[in-house]
């Protein structure tokens, strides 16, 4: 069984200016110690604006927190006004870039095509994609969500190879839990993420299945994430509400306690 070092990542959304993400990380990082970070990744994903800022804080601090973006452009450069390519975010040192997040998917009209290509873009510039997939409540309430969630992730890793499939994070997050403070229940995560494991097993190998982590997304709080991670399909939590909270996102890593 392969050793998944548990992934707790904070998706700032649209909210903080690059003062507050300065301010929010310092936090953070004073909140946690070397031995949480022995025991769990953290990352935040700020706000385009915001990574330069975090990215000189966390170099001169010598931080153990990794960054990332929320979103990336499918091209590497050109006439696509407003966009941001993989080659800027990873000369930003991004760490993690997330593809197919709902809002993507429901706001801007990403299809399975489109997080596909976000996905070969982010792996053309060693930038860990973490693919959200999930259903909807109409979904779920047709008992259609894991072959909804199976689906997405077979659209979203075509033409991606075992090598570049094993250092991916696929992050479940179930529409109707993003930002309701409706959260799933342990086993409705678990029964998903060993799914999307299986799946994983099905379109590579079994190899392949043990080294990715998938996180749980979904109104994740410090009350909560200790029942969610129990499960052993699920390596950690995509936050976001609670995320941009410095001293409640660092119980949530901290969620052994
Ligand atoms: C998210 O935006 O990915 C998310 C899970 O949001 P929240 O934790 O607020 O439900």
């Amino acid at each position: 069984m392969s050793q998944r070092k548990p992934l707790i990542a904070g998706n700032w959304k649209m909210n903080l200016n690059h003062l507050e993400a300065i301010a929010l990380v310092q936090k953070l990082a004073f909140a946690l110690n070397d031995k949480d970070f022995d025991r769990v990744e953290v990352a935040v994903l700020p706000p385009f604006t915001d990574i330069r800022s975090v990215q000189t804080l966390v170099d001169g601090d010598k931080l153990r927190i990794v960054y990332g973006a929320q979103d990336l452009s499918q091209y590497d450069g050109g006439a696509y006004t407003g966009e941001v390519s993989g080659v800027m975010l990873a000369k930003l040192g991004c760490t993690y870039v997330t593809v197919g997040h709902s809002e993507r998917r429901q706001y801007h009209g990403e299809d399975d095509e489109v997080v596909n290509a976000k996905v070969l873009a982010a792996f053309r510039h060693s930038i860990t994609p973490i693919l959200c997939v999930g259903e909807g409540l109409a979904v779920r309430q047709e008992g259609q969500h894991i072959a909804y969630s199976v689906a997405q992730l077979d659209g979203a890793l075509r033409k991606v190879t075992a090598e570049q499939a094993q250092s991916v994070v696929v992050a479940y997050e179930p529409v109707w839990a993003i930002g309701t403070g409706e959260v799933a229940t342990p086993e409705d995560a678990q029964e998903v993420c060993g799914a999307l494991r299986e799946r994983l097993a099905e379109l590579y190998t079994p190899e392949v299945a043990s080294a990715v982590r998938i996180l749980y997304g979904g109104s994740v709080k410090s009350g909560n994430i200790a029942g969610i991670m129990a499960k052993p399909d699920v390596d950690g939590a995509l936050v976001g509400g609670a995320s941009i909270d410095a001293g409640e996102f660092a119980k949530i890593c901290r969620f052994w306690e």
